[in-house]
């Protein structure tokens, strides 16, 4: 009798304890939207947490499309990490899809965003619940989402991203704290070598053609006038009344400084580089990083190759 109920047991067991087993051994699930808040929670978290970036390096969070299987990553999350200003309201979408109730983190909670003028048709930034206020007649002023571009809204990034895996894995709050600390201070020392080598362009060369308006922050925290074609979404379509002025200006103001990004169709922008007679000087990380072992693989190092590729094209000196 014993024996034989004891033989029933190997098949039960681990269908019951597994689910128990596993939870104890692995990390909490963080679920992050794209890939410069994984980075932020990868320096922060450590081995504390599993980490799942939901839009990865090189891709266009403004017109991502989740797939079912990125929803699926949702179920079991201990914390879920957004932008938010608009950016990646599809992550909004796939929380509600999951029916996922955990706590969401949002970056940008606390700083107060530059206002763009945006575009009607552009529904990438306008998903969310933070433009219903919007009742502007005209171009209707949207939030520029693109905070990280600041490397001072970045380390207020790190904290408020520490302090809601610190809440999520209370046992490692300690230890996520403390790495929060040290890479914030990394932050500020990268934040003033840029400030340095911008320093040493005129302020009269501080101009510089990107392909959508990713760069409004940086541009307003390291004294650089950024212009696009393209808004504050790669979504938005230029006109050609916008390309045509961006071309008379770069050839009154003898801009050299014109830059590709690392996502995106280029087309646009390398069309206007030719009609003003100048060289595209390259390619900069706006919204994305690179893939590892690429040049800007990492928050800091996207910074460091951004301000390495700009200081001598806004000098003339690169191409
Ligand atoms: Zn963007």
């Amino acid at each position: 009798m014993r024996r034989r109920s004891l033989l029933a047991l190997p098949g039960a067991l681990p269908a019951l304890l597994l689910p128990g087993l596993a939870r104890a051994q692995e990390a909490p699930l963080v679920v992050a939207s794209f890939s410069i808040l994984g980075d932020l929670v990868r320096e922060v978290a450590g081995g504390a947490v599993r980490l799942r970036t939901i839009a990865g390096p090189n891709v266009d969070a403004h017109s991502f499309q989740p797939r079912p299987s990125d929803a699926e990553a949702l179920r079991g999350a201990a914390l879920v990490v957004r932008n938010g200003l608009g950016f990646d309201g599809w992550m909004d979408r796939m929380v509600r899809a999951a029916g996922y109730r955990g706590p969401v983190a949002t970056a940008t909670d606390g700083i107060t965003p530059r206002m763009m003028a945006g575009h009607a048709h552009n529904h990438s930034h306008g998903g969310g619940a933070e433009r219903r206020h919007s009742h502007s007649v005209g171009p209707r002023q949207v939030p520029d989402p693109h905070a990280w571009q600041d490397l001072r809204h970045g380390i207020h990034y790190v904290r408020g991203i520490a302090t809601a895996l610190a809440a999520a894995v209370p046992a490692q709050a300690g230890a996520i704290q403390d790495a929060a600390g040290r890479y914030a201070a990394r932050l500020e020392a990268l934040d003033g070598w840029v400030r340095a080598q911008i320093a040493a362009v005129p302020e009269a060369r501080r101009k510089v053609i990107t392909s959508h308006d990713a760069f409004g922050y940086f541009g307003a925290a390291y004294g650089i006038n950024f212009l696009a074609p393209q808004g504050v979404s790669t979504e938005a379509e230029p006109s050609a009344g916008d390309v045509a002025r961006l071309i008379r200006q770069i050839r009154a103001e003898s801009i050299t400084a014109v830059f590709m990004e690392n996502m995106g169709n280029p087309a646009t922008l390398q069309r206007l580089a030719r009609e003003a007679g100048v060289a595209v000087q390259g390619r900069l990380y706006a919204d994305a990083l690179s893939e590892a072992g690429g040049p800007a693989a990492s928050y800091e190092a996207m910074f460091r190759h951004n301000v390495g590729l700009l200081v001598p094209a806004m000098r003339g000196q690169a191409a």
